[in-house]
């Protein structure tokens, strides 16, 4: 299996201040969207069915001024060094227009595959920790204005020390199997016809295998057993890290619980519908489900 997206990408020192600032990649933000330069469209289909179209390529805006921004940025984090290059983080209003010329706003998702590798991946990074700077400004225990420290990626209270670091929410993501079949759902917010593997949150004081199990007893009311870890990917919409398992079926009847599933059913392997884009690790978990079952099948 390749490399997934969101990973630390190869050549990446995480640092949180930089001493002499030099030459540097910039992960300029307005709300999800990143600042970039973009070729021309590419011919070839998007696999994502979010993204109409992606372009052939993608630049960051790559300055020697580390002020560049002046007072337009509300916040500006310093990410660390990739393959040597500095690398920043900002955050741009909501509204601003895009602050180099021949420069656009773009979803990370459009730029999967087309920005390369280790900077789609810094970008996600990039995104969660403006995330936690813009919403940790201040105290949660007694209101006080957090400070940054040089040291570590934290947040500090000078009046009750609370420290306050970047947040992330693990949640699991099971692929039920059935014979030559997997179970397959969708949610309200999904794009028209397509299907994935049932997803939650972890709750406070279950295991993940525990978590798995209850939520898709909640979801879609079926019994599982045998559950196998698959693999975990870092997901910056906006802070989670998705944990993926194999299960198997052991009792019960599909029934979509109100509101959060639309529409759930059995599909055979040779028989699947619109799936999410190879950016997520639904997709890895779905194909590597379907091709063990075909494998052991051998259909
Ligand atoms: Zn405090």
């Amino acid at each position: 299996m390749s490399e997934l997206p969101f990973g630390r990408p190869a050549g990446f020192e995480h640092l949180v201040a930089c001493e002499s600032p030099g030459d540097a990649l910039w992960f300029v933000f307005r709300g999800t969207d990143l600042l970039v330069e973009l070729g021309p469209p590419d011919p070839r289909p998007s696999d994502d069915p979010r993204v109409r179209q992606r372009p052939s390529w993608a630049k960051l805006p790559l300055l020697k001024n580390h002020n560049w921004l002046g007072s337009t940025a509300l916040r500006t984090l310093y990410l660390g060094r990739l393959q040597g290059m500095d690398c920043w983080a900002a955050e741009l209003a909501a509204g601003a227009a895009p602050p180099a010329p021949g420069n656009s706003w773009e979803g990370l998702r459009t730029l999967f595959s087309v920005l390369e590798d280790g900077q789609f991946a810094l970008a996600g990074r990039a995104l969660q920790l403006i995330d936690w700077d813009r919403t940790h400004q201040f105290c949660g225990r007694c209101g006080t204005p957090t400070e940054a420290k040089r040291e570590e990626r934290v947040r500090l209270c000078p009046a009750c020390k609370l420290p306050a670091y970047p947040r992330v929410a693990p949640a699991v993501m099971g692929l039920v199997m059935r014979k030559n079949q997997v179970l397959l759902a969708r949610s309200p917010h999904f794009p028209p016809g397509m299907f994935s593997a049932l997803a939650g949150f972890v709750e406070p004081g279950e295991s993940l295998e525990q978590c798995l199990a209850r939520e898709v007893a909640e979801e879609v009311g079926v019994q599982i057993s045998n559950i196998r870890y698959f693999t975990s990917q870092s997901w910056p919409f906006p802070h989670s890290m998705m944990i993926a398992f194999l299960c198997d079926w052991v009792s019960g009847e599909i029934k979509p619980q109100d509101g959060e599933i639309e529409e759930a059913n059995w599909f055979d392997v040779l028989q699947l519908p619109k799936l999410p884009s190879r950016i997520s690790i639904a997709r890895r978990l779905i194909d590597a489900g379907c091709e063990k079952i075909r494998g052991a099948n051998d259909v």
